[in-house]
């Protein structure tokens, strides 16, 4: 655990989040500020940075991840397709350093 990460906070539950879904690998909680009718958060447990700092070592915990989202689409109702995006970086626009993954959907969402 970080302890100055926002994530690692909520992983740990020192700070609440409206989780959707858990298990040993990923927490999944609804975003504070949805930019869609449904926006997830999806976190790997374990710190990460961002996708910028991944290697090898990190492959089947982002494989899991990756494959998990189908699961929580569905669970989530998002039966006409969703998005998934992972901001890296400041010119990616991320402003939380654990990396997660965003699943936006609902409704037909603004090309991007
Ligand atoms: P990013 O810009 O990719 O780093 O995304 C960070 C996301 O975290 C933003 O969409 C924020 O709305 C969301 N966020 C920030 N604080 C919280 C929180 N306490 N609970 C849930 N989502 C949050
Ligand atoms: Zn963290």
């Amino acid at each position: 655990m970080m302890s100055d990460c926002l994530f690692c906070k909520i992983e740990a539950e020192e700070i609440p989040s409206d989780r959707v879904y858990e298990d040993d690998k990923v927490i999944v909680f609804k975003d504070i500020y949805p930019k869609a009718s449904v926006h997830l958060l999806m976190i790997p447990r374990q710190h990460i940075d961002s996708l910028a700092t991944v290697t090898g070592k990190d492959q089947d915990l982002l494989g899991y991840m990756l494959a998990k989202v189908p699961e929580i689409a569905r669970d989530a109702g998002l039966d006409g397709g969703f998005r998934t995006i992972i901001n890296t970086g400041a010119d990616g626009g991320q402003e939380v350093f654990h990396i997660h993954l965003h699943i936006l959907g609902g409704s037909k969402l603004p090309f991007a």
